[in-house]
Order: structure tokens, then sequence, then C-alpha cells
């Protein structure tokens, strides 16, 4: 086995936007299918203390399958697909209120997102999700998020929340996604199967060897096993999201993690930020031009977003969310970026003023063309 790099592990207060996955089998009592609230208390009580030092804290929550087929009564074992979409629609309803509550107890306003495949995957359903988050945390409320089970089918679903918690921390461009977990973190083997199994408490890139250290199999009540986590960490780490992986098996378990605690880190070398501003600038195939006056240029220069007052022209044939090239008065490249509306709207709104849009388009729409998060400047 080839020595691993030696990394030491990121200290928690380094973080400002963490998301939090939480697994049915640490929020709900499998005897009883009921949720662990005192388990549950102490884990808002790590989320309050993170939230007000400013940190942004995303929810990623299962458990609504298995609250909801307790109150169905339906028997153990695996679902068929309609069973589980009818235990996910009763299931979440109570999910969602003990959230809202036990974080309401900590004067913590919660807002309910539930996801599908394609929001995370179609860019412009993409675009709307990514700017429900960002609104929810300007406001300081938590998102507490999970697939939309009632509506996903096999062949659209993630099916485990630990990917989907990954892709929600790329949207959200969290720089922490700690998964909460029945292991305290990543074995050299399944430590059920083998006595001799070593913790690895830094991965500090994910290679082929990592990926065969984890075993398949999942708990009784979570989906995910060590594989669908590892996966979670590709998906992470590569858009710029160190991930941890630690036991829910105890009480205040964040605070746990602080402290030292055994736990597995996975670790990037990327910044979310750039991470997401090199797929702009190269990954898309831009769709139409953006030609800005000078003064708009200067802005976008100096870290602003463009709004529509700064375009003198408008070029091509683009839905919102695509992305567009920006030229500045010389016809030269300044940039990309993904534009917030259609070309019909976007030929309307230029060169007007953002108080204008309203009048101009009937709908209160977004007061910039492309948002500065959403451009990538050629020379930065
Ligand atoms: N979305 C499922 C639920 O809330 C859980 C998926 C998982 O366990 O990863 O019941």
């Amino acid at each position: 086995m080839a020595t691993p790099v030696p990394a030491s592990p990121p200290a928690l207060t380094d973080f400002r936007r963490i998301v939090i996955k939480v697994g049915s089998a640490l929020l709900v009592d499998s005897a009883h299918g009921r949720i662990k609230l005192a388990w549950l208390a102490s884990l808002v009580e790590d989320i309050a203390t993170l939230h007000a030092r400013g940190c942004d804290v995303l929810v990623v929550s299962s458990g609504a399958v298995a609250l909801g087929r307790t109150v169905l009564g339906f028997p153990k074992g695996p679902l068929k697909l309609e069973d589980s979409q009818a235990a996910a629609a009763v299931g979440q309803i109570a999910l969602a209120r003990t959230w809202a509550q036990i974080l309401g107890h900590e004067s913590i306003t919660a807002g309910q997102v539930l996801l599908t495949l394609s929001d995370t995957e179609e860019r412009r359903r993409y675009l709307n999700a990514r700017s429900t988050l960002a609104r929810l945390l300007d406001l300081r409320a938590v998102p507490v998020i999970n697939e939309n089970d009632t509506v996903a089918t096999n062949e659209i679903r993630y099916g485990d929340n630990d990917r989907l918690a990954a892709r929600v921390a790329t949207m959200a461009s969290a720089d922490l996604l700690v998964l909460l977990s029945d292991i305290d973190g990543l074995y050299t083997a399944p430590p059920a199967q083998d006595p001799d199994a070593a913790h690895i408490p830094v991965v500090p890139r994910i290679t082929a060897e990592i990926e065969a250290m984890a075993g398949a199999a999942g708990s009784e009540l979570s989906r995910g096993g060590m594989r669908t986590k590892i996966e979670a960490g590709k998906i992470a780490t590569s858009a710029g999201t160190h991930m941890v992986i630690a036991s829910g098996h105890v009480k205040n378990p964040i605070r746990q993690i602080r402290e030292g605690g055994r736990c597995t880190w996975f670790l990037t070398s990327a910044n979310p930020v750039r991470a997401r501003k090199s797929w702009i600038a190269g990954a898309l195939e831009a769709r139409g031009t953006l030609h800005l006056d000078e003064g708009a240029v200067a802005a976008l220069r100096r870290g602003a977003s463009l709004l529509p007052a700064g375009v003198k022209k408008v070029e091509g044939s683009f839905d919102r969310g695509d992305a567009v090239i920006l030229r500045g008065p010389d016809g030269g490249e300044v940039g990309r970026g993904l534009v917030a509306y259609d070309v019909t709207h976007a030929l309307r709104i230029m060169g007007r003023s953002t108080a204008e849009i309203e009048t101009l388009l009937g709908v209160k729409g977004r007061s910039e063309m492309v948002h500065r998060d959403d451009m990538a400047l050629g020379v930065e």
C-alpha cells in the first residue's frame, strides 16, 4: 500500500458554509419508527453554535420513508416503489415539522426543500434550486433538504442522500460536507468483516485504492453504504468541497468533530467558487453574446454583477441559465457567465435600469442580467 501523503485535518472553524447530512438510521429509532428527539436536539444545538458564528448551514435529512412506513404499518424489509413513495409522503410531513420545531427552539427558521435528480442535473432547474437555497441562506434560514421521493421513480432518483448531499454542497458552493453516519469514517476494509481493519483519518485524494476499501453494505434503514459515501466524496472534492464522515451515534456529533473525535476527512485542493468559475469558463458552450459598455466592464472587474443597464447589444438565441460571452466595447471577450434572462427578455431590458424590469416584463425578475457568482472573467 502506498504511503498516504501526510495531511492534517482542517479545523471546523475554518468553514463558512456547511452541509450536514443526517442518515435515517441516526434519526429514526428502528424499533418504534420514531424520531430520536434528544439526539436531534443535540445536533441542532451544534447547528445553532455554527449559525451564531455566522456560518451558513444546510441540512440534508433522510428519514421520510423510515418514519412513514411505521405509520402505514408496512413490514420490515425492502418496499415496492409505490409503497416507499407513499411512506415518504407520510413521513416527510413529520420529518419537516420536527426539524422546524427543534430549529425553532434555537430561534432558527427552517425551510423545506425537496429535490429530484433533474433539479440538480438540468441547468435551468439547477439554477432555480440554487437561487432558492442562496436566498434562504441570505435570510439566515436553514434549508432542510430531502429527495422528493414521492415523485422520484427508480430511473430518475438519487435513491441515497449521500450523493444528493454532495450535489447540494456543490450547488450551494459549500466549503464543507459533513456526512453523519453509523460508522466513524473509512477503514482499510469493512470493520464488521475484518477485525484488522484500520481507521483512516485523512484521505488527501480519492484513489482506486481508497475506493476498493469501501464495502457495499448499508444498514437496514439507510440506503447508502460506504460506497455511496466515497461517490459523494468524489462529487464534493472535485468541486472544491471538503468532506468529513463522522459517527452520529454520539450526542453533539459536530462538536465531537471539532474536538478531534474520530472521523475521516476527504480533502480537496480546489476552492468551491474557483471550481464553479472554471466550469462556467470552460465546460459550457456559449449560446449568445452580450456587448457591454465601458462602465459595465469596469464594474465587473471590480467584482460587481452585470446589470441590464450596462448591456448595449444582445446576440444569439439563449434561454435563462445558458452560458453567454461577455464582450467589451472593443469587441474583446471580457468573460463568460450564466445569463438570468432568455434572449427575448434580455433584448427588452438591455440598457434599462433595474427598477424598470417589472414594468418592461410584467414580472419582477432578477436585478442582475448575470450575477457575479455566475460569471468568470478572463483575467482574474
Ligand atoms: N430520501 C430517503 C428518505 O428520506 C432516504 C435516502 C437515504 O437513506 O439515503 O427516507
